[in-house]
């Protein structure tokens, strides 16, 4: 199972963070979106993603 980082929520199976950096992750993630034009995405501005990638909608 994929992992969210606690800090940007971007989902991974390594060990840090592709973002940054950070190797605090979570297990317990709820939803998931893919962000493939984080420019244009309405999502990604919302929930303030800076990058492209899966990522997790909750993340406790
Ligand atoms: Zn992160």
């Amino acid at each position: 199972m994929k992992r969210a980082c606690k800090e940007c929520k971007i989902l991974v199976e390594t060990g840090v963070c592709p973002i940054c950096k950070n190797s605090d992750f979570s297990t317990s993630w709820n939803g998931r979106v893919t962000i493939i034009d984080v420019e244009n995405s309405q999502i990604a501005k919302k929930m303030a993603v800076k990058a492209n990638g899966d990522f997790a909608i909750k993340v406790r």
